[in-house]
C-alpha cells in the first residue's frame, strides 16, 4: 500500500487481514465504519450513502450508527454475507488510539439477534462432504440442536439437506462441491465456506460432549469442520452443545426434495406458508413445538412401534379433554426455553432472559402433575423429562427485582433484601436523593434566588444552576463550571464531596450487583442440561398436544399403520384444501391400493376435475399417519410406507432451458431406481408439456413400467390421456378411476367423485368453457374435435400393452416410438392442426417440404 495511513487505519488494515472473508463493522464513537471494499460492497447491499474517509486519500467509506447495528447486521446476513464486529475494548493511551478486538463474527448459520432469526423455524449451519462417504452434520447454535447422518449418494444428501433447509454451509477443503444438478441447486445462493483439513482435525473435541462419532467414523470430518467452524467464529456458543445424535436413512419415511416441494409440505409450489401442510395442521404453542413439528413432517417415523406410541399418547390427550385445554394454557405461558437455554450457555444471558427462563421453568410442575395421570408411555416419558426445576426457580425469584432493566451493568436488577450491602448502598443513595432536595431548598433561602437549581449531567456532574438575572446574588463560594445561554452553572464544595460519595456508593452498588448476577447465572448454567432435556420434552408434548388439539376440531381419526402392504382409506379428505373450502364444501374419496388386488391406480378426468387434489391428498394422509398424526379420513389402515415418491409433468425446470422429454425422462429413472413393495409413487400428469405422441409415450411406458415392476410398489397416477386408460384392460394390478362429472344443458358440473372405471369423454371442451375462453374458440375447437373424431387417426395410435406384458423388459423399449414413427406422428399432428384456407401456396409448399425432409431423416 502506497498510502500513508492514520494510525486508526493501519489498525482497520490489520485487523481486516484477519477477516478477509468478512465484511468488518469497525467501531468508531457512534458508528461501525465500512472501509475499502467492504464500503463499496456494504452501501450497495444495505442502499446507504458511499463517502470517503477524507479529501487527501480518498478511502471509500460507509457506516450506520451503533444502535441500529442488528438491523444492519440482519440485512447483510440474509443476503449471505459475513460480519465481524469489532469494537472499541480500552479508552486510549497515549497514541490516543482506541483497543480494538473482534468480539464476534455473525454468519447466516451463527447468528444470535431475534432480529434475524425465525422463531417457528430452525437455523442450522450445515458441514457437508459431497464425495463419498457423503454426509453432513447440522447445528442449530441458538437452540444447541445437533445431528449427523452418512448418506449413500449425493442426491440422498441433497434430500436430508433439503430438509432441513440450512441457512449455511461448510465443508473441509476439497469437499465442498456437488458434482449433481441438485446438489448445485441446493448450494445455489447460500454462503459456503472452507476450512483447512488440518485445522478441523488437530482441534480439539469437548470429551464433555455426549455422541460424538468416534474416529474413523465416516461423518467424523464433517462433525469437526462443523464444531472447529463453529469455534472459530463463536466460539462461546461452543459450550452449548451438550449431546449429538445420528440419523440415520432408513428409519425415516423418505421423501426426496421433489416430494416435499410438490406435496407442499412446508410451503406451496409459490413458495409461502399458507395452503401448506405445516400452515393447516400447525396447532403447537411454542417455538420450539413448532420446530419439532416442522423436523418431524421432514422426517415422519419409520418404525411401526414408535408410530403407534405417538397416536396412543394422541389418542389419550384427545380423551381427556379438560386436561389437554390445561396443558395447552400452560404452554401460552412459555416462549422460546431452548433459545434462552442457549444464551444462557453462551454466557449472553441478561436479567430479562433469565426472568424469562424463570417463568418458562415455572410452568413445568403443572405440566408435571397433569402428566402424572396419563397412562401413554410416551407422555410418561415426558412427564419425566421435565426434570424440577424448584429450586433454580426459587433462586432467581429470590435474586431478581420484579421489574428488570435490560442490562446488569447499571444497576436495579438484584432484589431488595437479597443483599445486605446492596441494601445499604442503595439506601444511602436514595438518601442522598432527598439531601439533594433539602440543599437545593436551604440554598434557595440562603441566597434568595427563587429559581436556583440543582441537577445533574453526564459531562459535568452536579451543579447549581442560577440564571442570569439572578447572577449579582450568586455567594461568592461558588465556582463557576458553565455557561449558558441564559443561565450559569456552579459547584460548591459540599457538592462535590456529596457527589464524589454518591458516585462511589453508584459504582459500588452496580459492580456488587454485577457479580451477584454473574453468580446467578453460573448456578444455573450448571443445569443446562437438564433445563435442554426440559426443552425437548416441552416441544414433543407441544406436538402431540397439537395433534390432538387438530384432530379433536378437524375430525381427524387415528389410522392403523401397520406390517401389512395395503394402503386403504374411507373417505379420505385433503387437509389443505378440506381447510381452504370449509369442511362442508369437500368431498373426501375412498382409497384402495393392494399389492394383490390392483396397486395401479390410473384416474382420468377433465382439467379441474380433482384428480391432483385426490392423489396428494393420498400422499398426505400416509405422511400424517407416519408422522404420528392423526388423519383427514373416517378410517385409514396404513401398511408402513418406506419412501413417497412424485412427479408431475411440466415441471418447473423447463425454465432452466432443459427439454421437458429429458426432464421427464430423467426424473423418471430416478423414480424407477429406488422403488420398494412399501413405495407410494404418486403421478400427476406425467408426459403433460412435451408433444401429444411424446406425452403419452413416456406416460405409458412409465405406468407400465411400474406396473411391471417386481418390486411391485403402489402407484396414483392421474392424467389427462384417456388412452391410458387401456393399460387396466390387458393387465391384473391395474385399476381405472375417474373423477365423476356430470354434464347439464351443454354445461358440466363435477362432483369431485372418484368413481371405478373410465369417464366416458374428456370434457375438454366443456372445461374450456368454464374457465371463460371465448365462444368462437370453443365453436372451432368443437368442430376439431368433430373431424379428429371421425378420422382415420388411431391407425397410428400406441400399440397396446399386451405384447410387451408377455416379452417383458426388452418390449418395453418398443413402447417409445423409433424415430421414424415419432416423425410421422409429428408431421401428421401438425397436418391434422393446420388450416389449408389460410395458408399461401408458397406457405404450403414450403411446409410440404420441409414434412418431407423430416421424414427423410426419420427413416435413416
Ligand atoms: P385436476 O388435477 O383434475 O385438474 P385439481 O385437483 O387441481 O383438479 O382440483 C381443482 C379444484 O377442485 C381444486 O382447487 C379444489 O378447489 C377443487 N376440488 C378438488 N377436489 C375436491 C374435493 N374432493 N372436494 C371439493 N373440491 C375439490
Ligand atoms: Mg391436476
Amino acid at each position: 500500500m502506497t498510502l500513508q495511513l492514520t494510525p486508526a487505519m493501519r489498525q482497520y488494515v490489520e485487523i481486516k487481514s484477519r477477516f478477509r472473508d468478512c465484511i468488518l463493522f469497525f467501531r468508531m464513537g457512534d458508528f461501525y465504519e465500512m472501509f475499502f471494499e467492504d464500503a463499496i460492497r456494504a452501501s450497495r447491499l444495505l442502499d446507504i450513502a458511499l463517502t470517503s474517509r477524507d479529501k487527501e486519500s480518498n478511502i471509500p467509506m460507509c457506516g450506520v450508527p451503533h444502535h441500529a447495528r442488528n438491523a444492519y447486521l440482519s440485512k447483510l446476513i440474509r443476503q449471505g454475507c459475513k460480519v465481524a464486529v469489532c469494537e472499541q475494548i480500552e479508552e486510549p493511551g497515549q497514541k490516543g488510539l482506541f483497543r480494538r478486538e473482534v468480539t464476534e463474527v455473525v454468519t447466516p448459520g451463527l447468528v444470535f439477534h431475534d432480529e434475524c432469526l425465525d422463531a417457528r423455524g430452525n437455523n442450522f449451519l450445515a458441514a457437508v462432504r459431497f464425495i463419498p462417504p457423503f454426509a453432513y452434520a447440522a447445528l442449530d447454535a441458538t437452540t444447541g440442536e445437533f445431528h449427523y447422518e452418512v448418506c449413500d449418494s449425493e442426491e440422498t444428501l441433497a434430500d436430508a439437506l433439503f430438509r432441513l433447509s440450512p441457512a449455511e454451509f461448510v465443508a473441509l477443503e476439497g469437499e465442498g462441491t456437488p458434482s449433481t444438478t441438485r446438489g448445485k441447486r441446493l448450494i445455489e445462493g447460500k454462503l459456503m465456506s472452507t476450512v483447512s483439513c488440518a485445522a478441523a482435525g488437530s482441534f480439539e473435541l469437548s470429551a464433555q460432549i455426549e455422541g460424538i462419532p468416534p474416529a474413523g467414523h465416516p461423518a467424523e470430518g464433517v462433525v469437526r469442520g462443523g464444531l472447529y467452524y463453529l469455534h472459530i467464529h463463536q466460539p462461546a456458543a461452543l459450550s452449548e452443545i451438550v449431546r449429538m445424535t445420528e440419523r440415520v436413512g432408513e428409519r425415516y419415511l423418505a421423501m426426496d426434495e421433489t416430494a416435499v416441494r410438490t406435496l407442499e409440505v412446508f410451503c406451496t409450489l409459490s413458495g409461502e406458508r399458507k395452503g401448506s401442510l405445516l400452515w393447516a395442521i400447525d396447532r403447537t404453542r411454542t417455538p420450539m413445538g413448532a420446530r419439532a413439528l416442522r423436523s418431524l413432517l421432514a422426517a415422519p417415523l419409520q418404525e411401526i412401534n414408535r408410530i403407534n406410541e405417538r397416536h396412543e399418547a394422541v389418542a389419550e390427550l384427545l380423551e381427556a379433554h379438560v386436561l389437554r385445554k390445561e396443558m395447552v394454557s400452560s404452554l401460552d405461558a412459555m416462549g422460546d426455553l431452548p433459545r434462552l437455554a442457549s444464551r444462557l450457555a453462551q454466557d449472553r444471558s441478561g436479567p430479562r432472559d433469565i426472568a424469562a427462563l424463570r417463568d418458562n421453568l415455572a410452568v413445568l410442575p403443572a405440566l408435571k402433575e397433569t402428566l402424572g395421570g396419563m397412562i401413554s408411555p410416551l407422555l410418561l416419558g415426558v412427564r419425566d423429562r421435565l426434570g424440577d426445576h424448584s429450586s433454580a426457580v426459587e433462586l432467581v425469584s429470590e435474586t431478581l427485582a420484579d421489574e428488570l432493566p435490560a442490562g446488569y451493568r447499571e444497576g436495579g436488577v438484584i432484589r431488595p433484601g437479597y443483599d445486605a450491602r446492596v441494601d445499604e448502598l442503595n439506601h444511602l443513595l436514595t438518601h442522598g436523593k432527598e439531601m439533594l432536595s433539602e440543599m437545593e431548598a436551604r440554598e434557595r433561602q440562603r441566597t434568595g434566588i427563587g429559581g436556583l437549581k440543582v441537577g445533574y449531567n453526564r459531562v459535568f456532574g452536579y451543579y447549581i444552576e442560577v440564571s442570569r438575572s439572578n447572577l449579582g446574588k450568586v455567594p461568592a463560594e461558588y465556582i463557576r463550571k458553565q455557561t449558558l445561554a441564559n443561565a450559569e452553572r456552579f459547584v460548591t464544595q459540599e457538592l462535590k464531596e456529596y457527589e464524589s460519595r454518591v458516585l462511589r456508593a453508584q459504582d459500588e452498588r452496580n459492580a456488587r450487583e454485577e457479580e451477584l448476577f454473574l453468580a446467578l447465572r453460573d448456578s444455573l448454567k450448571t443445569q443446562l442440561f437438564s433445563i435442554q432435556g426440559a426443552a425437548e420434552a416441552v416441544a414433543g408434548l407441544d406436538v402431540l398436544l397439537s395433534f390432538s388439539e387438530l384432530a379433536a376440531d378437524g375430525g381427524y381419526n387415528r389410522p392403523l399403520v401397520g406390517a401389512g402392504k395395503d394402503i386403504l382409506i374411507e373417505n379420505g379428505r385433503h387437509p389443505v384444501v378440506e381447510k381452504i373450502l370449509g369442511k362442508h364444501a369437500f368431498v373426501p374419496n375412498d382409497c384402495r391400493l393392494s399389492p394383490d388386488e390392483g396397486r395401479l391406480a390410473i384416474i382420468t378426468g377433465p382439467n379441474m376435475a380433482g384428480k391432483s387434489t385426490y392423489i396428494r391428498q393420498v400422499a398426505l394422509i400416509v405422511l400424517l399417519a407416519h408422522a404420528g398424526s392423526f388423519v383427514p379420513a373416517d378410517r385409514a389402515e396404513i401398511g408402513l410406507v418406506d419412501r413417497i415418491f412424485t412427479r408431475i409433468g411440466a415441471s418447473d425446470d423447463l425454465s432452466r432451458g432443459e427439454s421437458t422429454f429429458m426432464v421427464e425422462m430423467r426424473e423418471t429413472s430416478r423414480i424407477l431406481d429406488g422403488i420398494t413393495e412399501r413405495t407410494l409413487v404418486v403421478l400427476d400428469e406425467v408426459g403433460r408439456g412435451t408433444s401429444t405422441y411424446d406425452g403419452l409415450s413416456i406416460a405409458w411406458a412409465v405406468a407400465e413400467y411400474l406396473h411391471n415392476a417386481p418390486s411391485r410398489p403402489k402407484v396414483l397416477f392421474a392424467t389427462h390421456f384417456h388412452e391410458l386408460t387401456d393399460i387396466v384392460s390387458t393387465s391384473t394390478h391395474a385399476r381405472n378411476f375417474h373423477v365423476a362429472v356430470r354434464e347439464w344443458q351443454g354445461d358440466i358440473i363435477f362432483l369431485r367423485r372418484i368413481d371405478e372405471g373410465v369417464a366416458s369423454k374428456s370434457y375438454g371442451i366443456q372445461v374450456a368453457r368454464l374457465a371463460g375462453l371465448p365462444s368462437t374458440v370453443i365453436e372451432r375447437a368443437r368442430e376439431i374435435l368433430k373431424k379428429l373424431e371421425s378420422a382415420e387417426y388411431n391407425e397410428f395410435s400406441l400399440p397396446s400393452l399386451s405384447g410387451a406384458q408377455e416379452a417383458g423388459g426388452s418390449a418395453q423399449m418398443d413402447l417409445f416410438p423409433r424415430k421414424q414413427r415419432r416423425e410421422e406422428y409429428s408431421v401428421l399432428e401438425e397436418l391434422q392442426r393446420m388450416e389449408p384456407e389460410r395458408l399461401t401456396p408458397m406457405d404450403a409448399l414450403m411446409r410440404i417440404s420441409a414434412w418431407k425432409e423430416r421424414l427423410r431423416k426419420g427413416m435413416s
